[in-house]
Parts: structure tokens; sequence; C-alpha cells
């Protein structure tokens, strides 16, 4: 890994302090935040990561062909976050590499597009008077009924119809919501929709457009940043500083078992190409997934517990990277793609967000996700299957491309991708809380490390918080994304720096 000018600072200290060694459990940007951290206070601290990278969801996968090299993020990764310390964690890690990125999304469907998030005047223009209409009295409809006689939002589907009414759900928000989940959106929790569109509705866009007033949403961020290379990089280079400071980071270190005793984690079994070992340590943070974790302790977590892992689902990832001689396909950073019978859900291209993501202005490329669960018919397709696939679709289907501008395409699956918040899937969540909470050594942290769906910013706030603790302060980590608005609107009355450009 390369050293860069904003971790300079950092190199040459041995970890020392208290002497007490803290033991993370996965590199990917939330373990690496929590050792960055403990490792600029000089403390002990190992990273164990089974695969043989770091970065985790968020790394960045180079890819060498005879016209350069192509870069490709798990699907775009844009930086985003109202909080300061995290941008200037940010921005101290990524440094020189930093780039600003307009960000233009749309939503394709039927052969037409609509900005995203829903702009409303441009929605209902693309949906033409006549639904419009419809969209607006339903909706109106809506307001006065749940006003009469308030619903519970329980499912994905009540909260969209609050929020939006039933036309916008079904054209804007059904279709795209149950490829995600697999699911039809009565049967998954309406949670998902307050973490990503609480406090925006047909109505505050209504009154906004109609009525400009204090304190009101302006917009969702439009602009954002994102490291030269990748968003790997961020990851890459926290790396960089945890092994520039003398702490360790073990690759190919897979953790098998978590021992304990009494409410102490005492040690993890690990497994490496050399065969299995005892790991030692003082604290743990685990950002594993919390449903391997709670089934991996020795002795075993108690039955009930065992059986609340089992009961919680995640949503798995496949993305198509395709290399294009093309200048370029469409200006978005990201399009999301709603037609049933195109099977994926979204793609963006990375060029769009970094001209270093090619090999030079001649070339682009393509990241299309597929959402699918281990077992169903889109994970058990073949790499050439789906790259095949995704060519035809963005032949026959959106007329993108052509053929012979196709170099080359690879697939990566990404397991776990998104926890399925399926209705009921509460209960299971706070039993195996419970248990974990229980330990007095032990913090878990990250995405599917908590069971949340959280963010890269999220992520990291848990694992700096996580070693904030470590270090003597009090945080409870529940209380990470968990705010009453939408994170990603933006108040005119705010003050600036959301985030700021320093
Ligand atoms: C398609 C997609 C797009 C996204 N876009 C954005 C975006 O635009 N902006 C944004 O901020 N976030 C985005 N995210 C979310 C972001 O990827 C995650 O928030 C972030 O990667 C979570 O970090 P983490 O450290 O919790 O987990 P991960 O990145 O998942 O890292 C966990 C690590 O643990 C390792 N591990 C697992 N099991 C074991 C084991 N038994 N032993 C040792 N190691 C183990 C894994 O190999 C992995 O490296 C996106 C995610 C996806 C899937």
């Amino acid at each position: 890994m390369e050293n860069g000018h904003g971790l300079d600072g950092l190199s040459g200290t041995p970890a020392t302090g208290a002497n007490k060694t803290t033991v993370v459990m996965g590199a990917g940007p939330g373990g690496l935040c929590s050792a960055y951290v403990l490792s600029k206070a000089h403390r002990p601290t190992m990273v164990l990561e089974k695969a043989p990278f770091v970065g985790g969801l968020a790394r960045t996968i180079k890819r060498q062909t005879e016209h350069g090299e192509f870069k490709f993020d798990i699907g775009g990764h844009r930086w985003f976050t109202k909080n300061d310390e995290l941008n200037d964690l940010f921005r101290e890690v990524v440094a020189e590499e930093l780039l600003w990125v307009n960000r233009i999304s749309r939503i394709y469907f039927d052969g037409r597009y609509v900005d995203y998030p829903l702009k409303i005047s441009n929605a209902l223009k693309a949906i033409g008077p006549i639904t419009s209409a419809r969209a607006v009295a339903d909706y109106g409809r809506t307001r006065v009924t749940h006003r009469i006689k308030p619903v519970k939002i329980e499912s994905m589907e009540d909260a969209y119809v609050d929020q939006f009414g039933p036309t916008l759900y079904k054209l804007f928000f059904q279709r795209y919501s149950e490829k995600v989940w697999g699911l039809p959106c009565d049967q998954m929790s309406g949670d998902w929709v307050s973490q990503r569109s609480k406090g925006m509705s047909l109505m505050t866009a209504v009154k906004d457009a109609v009525i400009p007033s204090k304190g009101k949403v302006v917009s969702l961020i439009d602009e954002f940043m994102y490291p030269r290379d990748g968003f790997g990089r961020f990851s890459e280079r926290m790396a960089d500083g945890i092994t520039q400071m003398g702490n360790q980071i073990r690759l190919g270190t897979g953790v098998e078992k978590v021992h304990r005793e009494g409410n102490r984690v005492t040690g993890l079994t690990v497994s490496t190409d050399a065969g299995t070992e005892f790991v030692e340590g003082d604290n743990f943070i685990s950002s594993i997934p919390l449903t391997v974790l709670a089934q991996i302790m020795e002795p075993a977590a108690p039955a009930e517990v065992i059986e609340a892992a089992k009961k919680l689902t995640f949503r798995n990832i496949i993305t198509v990277n395709l290399m294009l001689k093309k200048r370029q396909v469409t200006p978005d950073t990201w399009l999301y793609v709603h037609d049933r019978n195109i099977l994926f859900g979204r793609f963006h291209e990375p060029k769009n967000w970094s001209p270093a993501m090619v090999p030079s202005d001649e070339y682009t490329s393509l990241v299309v996700e597929y959402f699918c669960s281990f077992g169903d018919h889109i994970w058990n397709m073949t790499e050439e299957q789906l790259v095949e696939q995704t060519v035809k679709h963005l032949i026959d289907d959106m007329g993108f491309i052509t053929r012979d501008e196709v170099i080359d395409g690879f697939i990566i699956r990404a397991p776990r991708a998104y926890p399925s918040y399926v209705i009921g899937y509460e209960e299971p969540l706070a039993k195996i809380k419970a248990f974990i909470d229980g330990f007095e050594n032990l913090q878990i942290i990250g995405r599917y490390g908590t069971f949340r769906y959280n963010n890269t910013d999220h992520s990291i706030e848990t694992g700096l918080l996580a070693a904030k603790n470590i270090l003597g302060e009090h945080h409870d980590l529940d209380q990470v994304n968990a705010d009453k608005e939408y994170h990603e609107i933006k108040r005119v009355a705010e003050p600036a720096g959301t985030p700021s450009r320093r």
C-alpha cells in the first residue's frame, strides 16, 4: 500500500499506551476506522480480515487490460455526512486524492427519465397530465383519510403511500423496492423508508415549490466527495496509517470462533492458510455479520439467540463490471432502472465520478447492480450468463451501447450487502443485541456488524465511537443513524457546512 501526504504525520510511533490490545474483526471502513483512531491514541490494535484485501463492501477493484487499467467500486460509493468530525476524518485520510463530484441521478422507467430523488414538477411532467391529476388526487385522499383515521405505518408500502400517495408509490417506488428486496413491499418494514426519506413527501415537495419558507427542505445533496482512484482508497489509506503507526492488519485471517467466559470475550479462533490459531485480546470490536457472530460463540450462545440469528436475512448484490470502448453512456451519477423486464436495478458510470477510473477519455465503464438472495435464479447465474444478460439489456432494451463497444466484463459477488428489514425483524434483532450487550469488552459496529442499513459514514461513526469508548469515553452506538430526519435533507436555515468545502 502506498504512503500519502495526509498520513505523513502518523509514521513511526510504536503502539504502547495502556498496553491493552484491541482486536478488530473485519477490515471494512468501520473496523479500519476503529483501528485508525486507536492507533492514533497509541493503543496496540490488531485487525483480522478474512479477505485478502481491505475495504469490505466499500473497496475498489482494479482490472488491468491491454487498453490500460479500469477501476470499479462495488456499486458507486458517495461520501456524504452532516457530521463535521467524520468529514474531517475523511478529508484527513483521503487528503490530496480528494475530488468533488456533481450528482445527477435519474430513474429510468418505460423508456423515460425522471430525476432522482423525485423532483415533483419533473416527475409529474414525465407521467403526463392525466396520471399527474390522479397522483395528486389520490395523495389528497390519502392525507384526508389518514388525518380522520390515523393508520399505523408498518410496511414499506404503508410508508411510501403515506408520503407520496398510491399512484406515485406504484410508479416510482414499488418496482425498484421489490427488485432490491426480492419481496413485496407489504412484507418489508417501513423502517427503511423512514431512514431513507423521512421528511420528504409529496406535500413538502409541493409546499416548497409554491411557498418558499424558512427552514424548508430545499434539495438533496447534489455534490459529494470522492477519492480520485475509487472509494476503496479511503480504506486503503486508513490501513496505511494503521500499519505506519506500528499496528497490524492480518489479511486472509477469518474469525471462526469467539470464546467467552462470563461477561467477557477471552479470545478468538482464527483460520489462515497455515491453519487455525488462538488470538488473545483485552477489547474486541466486531464488524463481521451480526448473525454470524451470534452463531460462532464458544460456548454456544443460548438457543433462543441462535434461533433469532437464523431469522434475520440479508440481500446479496452482484455487480457486473463492463469495460467499454466508448466515451460516455449517460451523464448520470446513478441510473435507477425500474422496468421489471430488466433484471438489474441500478448502474453507475465510474468515469462520471472520476476520470482516473478509466485508462483514458476514449474509454468508459459501467458497474451494473443485481440484487439477489442465496440460491435464487440471479445468484445461481454464472459470470458468463450475467455479463451476457447485462450486455443484452443494455443493447436491446435500453439502446445504450453496441456490441462492438464491449471490451470485456466480469462480476463481483457481495453476499450480505443489505440487511433485510422484513416485517418482524426487530424482535430477533433485539434478542441478539441483548445477548451481545451483556459482554463488557465486545462492541459491534458497521453495517452488517449491527444489522443496520448504515452507509459508510454511519459505519465509520460506529467504529469511531467504539474506539473512543475503549479510550474511556461513553457513547451509545445505537444512537448512530437514528436521525429523526432523512440524513440527506439540507435545510436553508442550517448553517453552511453540509458538508463544507474546506
Ligand atoms: C451497492 C452498494 C452501494 C453503496 N453505496 C454507498 C454510498 O454511496 N455511500 C456510502 O456511504 N455507503 C455506501 N454503501 C455502504 C457501505 O458499503 C457500507 O456502509 C460499508 O462498507 C460498511 O462498512 P463495514 O466496515 O461495516 O462493513 P464491510 O465493508 O462489509 O466490511 C466488513 C469486513 O468484515 C470482513 N469479514 C466478514 N466476516 C469475517 C470473519 N469471519 N472474519 C474476519 N473478517 C470478516 C469482510 O470480509 C469485510 O471486509 C453501499 C453499499 C452497497 C452494497
